[in-house]
């Protein structure tokens, strides 16, 4: 795995220029709408965090980076799991587009060197969540739901209000519509997923 040619160092002295290099990385790995969708969620992730007090900056990075791993075919992402000496379980061996999130966290710490934990889980847990997410991680997998691009859900627009007014109950609508979604299309549902949903139904 080869480091990325980023100054890491820029994040502390000048986060523009810092926040430049991880995009043109980014830029030239990723299809064009993809790219569209990472910087939409990195600015949505900041909104986010200007709203519920917490560091912009490092809500935006998490949102840069939260699908460094989507552009992976299911090969590539099962060698990568190997090589990384991830555990699987049967539901990520049968569907590996779920673990573009936990590989994504992997190639954020090892190529583009981010070192936060919490950065990293927001960008692990962006697509099944998990209980008792940090506000960073709620944020992400909130933005990654509502950035202005998406159009497909259902109930988007009360989605987007929900978000800026309470995090969890914003968690639980996404979690709730997702399910259904997959249940009405007939497709398999991760027990994270589920897990995710039970806990911010039992917190409410
Ligand atoms: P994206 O990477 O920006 O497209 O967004 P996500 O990382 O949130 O992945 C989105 C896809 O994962 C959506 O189509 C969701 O419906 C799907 N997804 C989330 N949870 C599950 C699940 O438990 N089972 C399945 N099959 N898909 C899921
Ligand atoms: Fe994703
Ligand atoms: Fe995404």
């Amino acid at each position: 795995m080869k480091k990325i040619e980023i100054d890491s160092s820029l994040y502390e002295c000048d986060k523009n220029k810092y926040f430049q290099q991880v995009e043109a990385v980014l830029k030239g790995r990723l299809k064009k709408n993809r790219y569209r969708h990472t910087v939409l969620v990195a600015a949505t992730s900041a909104a986010l965090a200007m709203r519920y007090g917490i560091d912009e900056q490092k809500a935006y990075l998490a949102g840069l980076l939260h699908d460094v791993a989507k552009h992976y075919d299911d090969n590539d992402m099962l060698k990568l799991c190997k090589e990384y000496g991830l555990c699987l379980t049967d539901f990520e061996k049968e569907n590996p587009f779920i673990l573009h999130g936990p590989v994504g966290a992997i190639i954020a710490q090892s190529e583009f060197d981010i070192q936060d934990s919490d950065i990293l889980n927001a960008i692990k847990n962006h697509t099944v969540g998990r209980a008792d997410m940090s506000i960073l991680e709620q944020i992400v997998f909130i933005a990654d739901y509502i950035e202005p691009a998406r159009n497909k859900a259902k109930n988007l627009r009360a989605i987007r209000k929900l978000a800026f007014e309470n995090l969890d109950k914003c968690t639980l609508k996404i979690l709730e519509d997702t399910l259904e979604y997959l249940r009405d299309n007939n497709r398999p549902i991760d027990a994270s997923t589920k897990q995710t949903y039970d806990f911010y139904l039992k917190r409410r």
